[in-house]
């Protein structure tokens, strides 16, 4: 039987990346220890937090919430989850599509056609863990569903994002920056100067649409 924390399961729409307005089961994990200041799930840190749950019940509550096509793996760093892959391999059988939120501290757990992860290594500014979420840009470059979703504040980070992307050698085409920012006026201050930024470099913008919508509202 596995086991793993959880922080909290919910049904709303992926509000970040490049399946952003999907319906989507959300199963937040509980634990990480990157650091990131601005992180707006902080309750999701303490690694002894949150409700240990057998899979099965990870299931029962998820799908008592209704019908989505996607499944959001998030947390909390999931990656640092011992149980991580065999809730992968069982969320295969029962959605059309899985998604993982990771900061990329650890390398992919697991390939599938259908399973895309969101990788969101991070910039000088955010944790002074940041490199150690670049150590495994191979790997996630060798893994072709992964997005790499690069959270960019004030300056200096439109610069250290261009610079990390160029001297990561992420693809262009897989890589998204996202506006940071907890309320949908600091996060549209910020997004004009993304926007800039991405015309410039041709790369996608992400959107945050769960904090436009709700604010940094929890099971969201
Ligand atoms: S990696 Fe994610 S959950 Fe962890 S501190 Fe950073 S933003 Fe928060």
């Amino acid at each position: 039987m596995t086991a793993l924390r959880v922080s909290e399961i919910f049904l709303s729409l992926q509000g970040e990346g490049p399946s952003a307005g999907t319906p989507a089961h959300f199963v937040r994990l509980q634990g990480c220890d990157v650091g990131c200041h601005w992180c707006d799930t902080k309750y999701s840190w303490d690694e002894r937090g949150g409700e240990r749950m057998e899979l099965e019940e990870i299931w029962t509550r998820a799908l008592a919430l209704g019908k989505a096509p996607l499944l959001v793996v998030t947390g909390g760093e999931p990656l640092a989850q011992p149980g991580l892959t065999p809730l992968l391999e069982q969320a295969l059988a029962r959605w059309p599509r899985v998604e993982v939120e990771t900061s990329g501290i650890e390398p992919p757990p697991l390939s599938h056609a259908r399973l895309s992860y969101n990788v969101s290594p991070k910039l000088p500014s955010a944790t002074p863990r940041w490199s150690e979420t670049w150590r495994h840009q191979a790997a996630w470059i060798a893994e072709p569903n992964a997005t790499f979703k690069l959270v960019v504040g004030d300056p200096p980070d439109p610069e250290d994002a261009r610079r990390l992307i160029a001297r990561g050698g992420l693809p262009r085409e897989r890589v998204m920056l996202m506006p940071e920012g907890i309320t949908s006026e600091g996060l549209r201050a910020r997004a004009a100067t993304l926007a800039a930024l991405c015309t410039r470099e041709g790369l996608r913008m992400s959107p945050r649409l769960q904090v436009w919508m709700w604010g940094a509202r929890r099971g969201q």
